[in-house]
């Protein structure tokens, strides 16, 4: 898979890289905590980089977390930890973030930059496939309906299921926020153009996207930032 010549690997949607370096350089950047920026550079040669969040995105995800007071997050697809490390350092020192990744290589990259941003004790990591540790979860009640937020960025594919599971467990008023419905522009693109993202994470991004629309259960919105991010809100 061939890296997007980008100023930073991510799959921005932004069709001019000099708005983007603009967006980066005046809002983003600018306010960047350093053990984020720390773990972005930490991150930058990695082959899979791009799987990152993107820091506007990022940035976006804390405001969210600031806006409604989210203490109790659970976050799906950790990889070497950015969009962990900016929920641990934007929630209280009380709160507390279910991590969970197949992977613990990638997260072990990240984590000495976690141990010292003082936020570890915020963050129990599990390495497991998501589905299976949300099924555990809503074997207890006392979890459903707990937690303020959940960050999912893990396999696109179980995206739908992974929604069906956090409407149990995420609050009536809590967000739940979805990482690349945009899947890299492909979702709008025809075949001809849509490369390597086409196929099967194209198609089900479309279907979830579709799904989320027709949910009445969430309040949503589609933000252009990054990959696209799709905020939902619990409604009942
Ligand atoms: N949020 C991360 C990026 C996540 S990339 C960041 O900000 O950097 C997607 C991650 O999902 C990868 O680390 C991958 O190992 C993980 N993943 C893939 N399939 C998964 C599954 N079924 N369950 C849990 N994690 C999965
Ligand atoms: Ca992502």
């Amino acid at each position: 898979m061939e890296l997007p010549t980008r100023i930073i690997p991510n799959p921005h949607l932004l069709q001019s890289d000099d708005l983007l370096k603009y967006v980066l350089d005046t809002t983003v950047f600018p306010r960047e905590p350093q053990p984020l920026k720390e773990l972005r550079d930490l991150t930058a040669n990695h082959p899979r980089a791009m799987m990152a969040t993107a820091p506007d995105a990022g940035q976006f995800v804390a405001l969210l977390l600031k806006l409604t007071g989210a203490k109790k997050t659970i976050e799906l697809g950790v990889f070497t930890g950015y969009s962990l490390l900016l929920t641990a350092l934007t929630i209280p020192q009380d709160g507390k973030i279910t991590a969970i990744d197949t992977n613990h290589e990638f997260y072990e990259i990240g984590l000495p930059v976690i141990r010292k941003a003082g936020i570890g004790h915020k963050i129990e990591f599990i390495e497991s496939e998501a589905l299976p540790v949300l099924d555990e979860l809503l074997k207890k009640e006392a979890n459903e309906g707990s937690y303020d937020f959940a960050y999912v960025d893990a396999d696109k594919l179980n995206y739908w299921n992974y929604h069906e599971r956090l409407m149990k467990l995420v609050k009536v008023g809590g967000i739940i926020a979805y990482d690349n419905t945009l899947w890299g522009g492909s979702v709008a693109a025809d075949s001809a153009t849509v490369g390597h993202k086409g196929g099967a994470v194209t198609q089900s991004t479309i279907q979830f996207n579709k799904s989320i629309a027709a949910d009445p259960r969430v309040d949503i919105s589609l933000a252009p930032l990054g990959d696209g991010i799709t905020v939902c809100r619990r409604i009942y």
